[in-house]
């Protein structure tokens, strides 16, 4: 990528503070009630539309096309039921009648959660019920006072609730930055803190989720592979102390394992997101825009590669990421298979090598999708589509994780050289070799 330009990364850092005040249960009491009534008013009052099959042309051939779903939910939208809906539930409510709102907006996005996953087929047509004990406040019931540090939050008029975030661990870490709307837990309110930054960028590199790594591509460095196996090992092990649990009928210890794994897993790519941001400085991160569930779906895929790729979460790998770099989504479709030198879609998929039968191109197929990613991207943003990246495809860089839990990792500075540093990258752990 030639040149530089200016984006703004919109950063979010999530802390909490410790509280223990029994209106902050009593609070959540009654919101977890009111929010399940206004979730069952939406719900009785959903309007089904019939869809119908449509007929299209594709090709010069017509087809019909018959929905997954002939019915479709509709939230009620209007204001007249909105106004209703609030009046009915300020009725019960001991609170600021701004908590009444919170609740309605919560209810909602649970609702719209659930019809989009209803629609794809991944949510039942079962009522959603409000089970985390939680209570998303509003702005309007905030006071934030940045001198002081302080966050006051309305319970009843005139009866204040008082957070502090000064002389915390975090507190030099949000310094200057703006306090979004926090989330209050039994025992802790959640305070998202947020900023922007001007960023220059000057790099982009493509990122294949694999099984056991993250495969990156770059004019600039070439390729990258991030190792993976560390996290897999360790969700391995997991998974069959969480078996032996479960067999012996161990709730509680089962339990706990679900913590362990889930808390090991979030500061592996806690790790691997600074690790990234600090290797890769003024980098956009391209990713393909693969739900975690098209690849976990029955449908499509066999059984083997389902748990496996359960078992990489790539989503959390980019949400990370995107808390610390600019990330970009292009279409995942045809990444895997096409040529990334004359354009041309190959229908089979076997075998690690990629040969395209057009111009006899050749690339491991772990490689592949990187490229075309990188290319999707760049024609996105208007490069020529040339092969450009063939220039670089014969270095690269692999770069290891240190995922337990205290141990620092190692990330090497990419300033080097493909031949004069090879003996300093073999030192720290760095591997490079001819790729072709
Ligand atoms: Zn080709």
């Amino acid at each position: 990528m030639q040149g530089s330009s200016l984006k703004t990364l919109k950063l979010v850092r999530m802390y909490s503070i410790p509280v223990s005040d029994p209106r902050v249960s009593e609070l959540i009491t009654w919101y977890l009630e009111t929010l399940q009534k206004a979730i069952n008013i939406i719900w009785e009052s959903i309007e089904w539309k019939y869809r119908f099959p449509r007929v299209e042309e594709k090709k010069g051939k017509l087809r019909v096309r018959v929905p997954d779903k002939l019915k479709v939910p509709e939230l009620p939208k209007s204001k007249s039921f909105k106004k209703k809906l609030r009046d009915d539930l300020l009725r019960e409510c001991p609170y600021a009648k701004h908590w009444v709102d919170a609740v309605i907006r919560t209810a909602y996005s649970i609702m719209k959660t659930w019809r989009k996953r209803y629609l794809k087929g991944r949510a039942r047509k079962v009522k959603p019920r409000a089970k985390k004990r939680f209570a998303r406040c509003k702005i309007t019931l905030m006071k934030v006072n940045y001198e002081e540090k302080k966050i006051r939050i309305t319970v009843k008029p005139g009866e204040y609730i008082e957070v502090s975030w000064s002389s915390r661990w975090f507190t030099r870490r949000v310094e200057g930055w703006r306090v979004g709307e926090v989330v209050l837990k039994d025992d802790r309110v959640l305070i998202p803190f947020k900023s922007t930054r001007i960023m220059e960028v000057r790099n982009v590199v493509a990122w294949d989720s694999n099984e056991l790594s993250l495969d990156g591509f770059s004019p600039r460095t070439g390729f990258i592979m991030v190792d993976l196996k560390p996290l897999q090992s360790m969700k391995i092990t997991y998974e069959r102390k969480k078996r032996i649990a479960q067999s012996k009928g161990l709730k509680s210890i089962y339990e706990k394992y679900v913590t362990r794994e889930h808390n090991r897993e979030k500061d592996f790519m806690n790790k691997l997101a600074k690790g990234l941001t600090k290797l890769l400085p003024n980098t956009i991160h391209v990713f393909e825009d693969l739900g975690k569930e098209d690849l976990v779906s029955r449908r499509k895929t066999p059984k083997d590669r389902r748990k496996r790729n359960a078992r990489t979460p790539w989503k959390l790998i980019q949400k990370k990421l995107s808390e610390k770099a600019i990330t970009v989504k292009v279409s995942p479709k045809n990444t895997s298979r096409t040529c990334p030198r004359c354009g041309c879609v190959v229908k089979t998929r076997v075998g690690r090598l990629f040969k395209c039968p057009r111009c006899g191109f050749e690339l491991d197929r772990q490689k592949l999708a990187s490229i075309n990613i990188y290319l999707k991207h760049s024609k996105m943003r208007g490069f020529p589509h040339s092969d450009e990246p063939e220039k670089t495809m014969k270095e690269e860089l692999w770069v290891g994780v240190t995922p337990s839990g205290r141990s620092p990792m190692i990330w090497i500075p990419m300033k080097r050289g493909p031949e004069s540093d090879e003996a300093k990258g073999r030192e720290l752990g760095i591997k490079q070799y001819q790729a072709l």
